[in-house]
């Protein structure tokens, strides 16, 4: 076998360099991810390109371990039947979990077999959401399953911002008995969770379940360098981040007509992601990558900083 088991991997205390976004890099090389968007509200976003741009979703993924990536993230954030109900695409949600998953895997064993492909998920009704106890672990229940079939290695629950969101998407996955990484979003200046919730106040909600690794995902830098250390002291595991570099979808410039405007006109270089991430394995990180409008040069660099 090319590669430990991503347990055994994670043991070692060696950096994993995670891949860059998706998303944004779909959308920077000409895929519509606007479909089923409304007055500033993402619609099924990358979703679509299941259906509408497979091999530019490969081509991203190649992209990312020709950078050096050790995990790639598939698309399928929001392969779920709540956003591709939105463009009338629901009944096909396993189908193009399973094709996320399959292509990067795909991928993986040409390019880079050594690397691990973790099947991300990101809660049904985006950040805009309550705690939500139907459509969440119902839809997560299903990509988790969806995703096992294809292959991947470990999953990647992402873009979550509640304590009780979180149980309850353990729970969903757990019977696939992979191991799996939760990425909490929008970490606020203080450091803390998005809607005030601490890591410790985390901790003691998740009780007994096995969590692998706890990162800080599409924040701004500085947010997760606030973040980290609240982290570590709260949760002994694997801990990282991969921060939004500029894509801020809850800024005046979303218009579901046009791409973000901000996309081309961040000024976060791929050398500051470098710094950064250096800082966080300064801070016991030990997965680091990139999150919205970041690209493979970021994640080359990235990879280059790395001990
Ligand atoms: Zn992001």
């Amino acid at each position: 076998m090319a590669r430990p088991d991503f347990r055994e991997r994670l043991a070692t205390g060696k950096p994993l360099v995670l891949d860059g976004a998706m998303g944004s890099e779909l959308q920077r090389r000409g895929v519509w991810v606007s479909h089923g968007a409304i007055e500033g509200k993402l619609g099924a976003w990358s979703a679509t390109a299941m259906r509408d741009a497979p091999d530019v979703v490969r081509a991203v993924h190649e992209d990312y371990f020709r950078a050096g990536a050790d995990i790639a993230t598939t698309n399928s954030f929001w392969t779920n039947s709540v956003k591709l109900g939105l463009v009338g695409l629901g009944d096909r949600a396993a189908d193009y979990t399973r094709l996320a998953g399959k292509i990067a895997v795909d991928a993986r064993d040409r390019l880079r077999p050594q690397a691990y492909v973790a099947g991300g998920m990101a809660p049904p009704h985006g950040g805009l959401a309550k705690v939500d106890p139907v459509d969440l672990p119902r839809e997560f229940s299903m990509q988790a399953q969806a995703l096992r079939e294809s292959g991947v290695d470990l999953l990647l629950i992402e873009y979550i911002g509640h304590v009780d969101d979180i149980v309850m998407a353990i729970d969903a996955v757990a019977p696939t008995g992979l191991p799996v990484m939760v990425g909490i979003r929008e970490i606020t200046a203080a450091g803390l969770m998005q809607h005030g919730e601490t890591f410790d106040q985390l901790m003691t909600a998740l009780g007994p379940r096995t969590v692998d690794a706890i990162l800080l995902m599409c924040s701004s830098p500085a947010a997760i360098t606030a973040g980290l250390p609240r982290l570590r002291r709260a949760f002994a595991g694997p801990i990282g981040g991969y921060p939004n570099i500029g894509y801020d979808r809850s800024t005046d410039h979303f218009d579901a007509r046009h791409p973000w405007h901000s996309l081309d006109t961040t000024t976060y270089t791929p050398a500051q992601l470098a710094a950064d991430a250096s800082r966080w394995l300064a801070m016991g990180a030990r997965i680091v990558g990139g999150c919205c409008a970041t690209t493979p040069d970021h994640i080359a660099a990235l990879r280059q900083a790395m001990p």
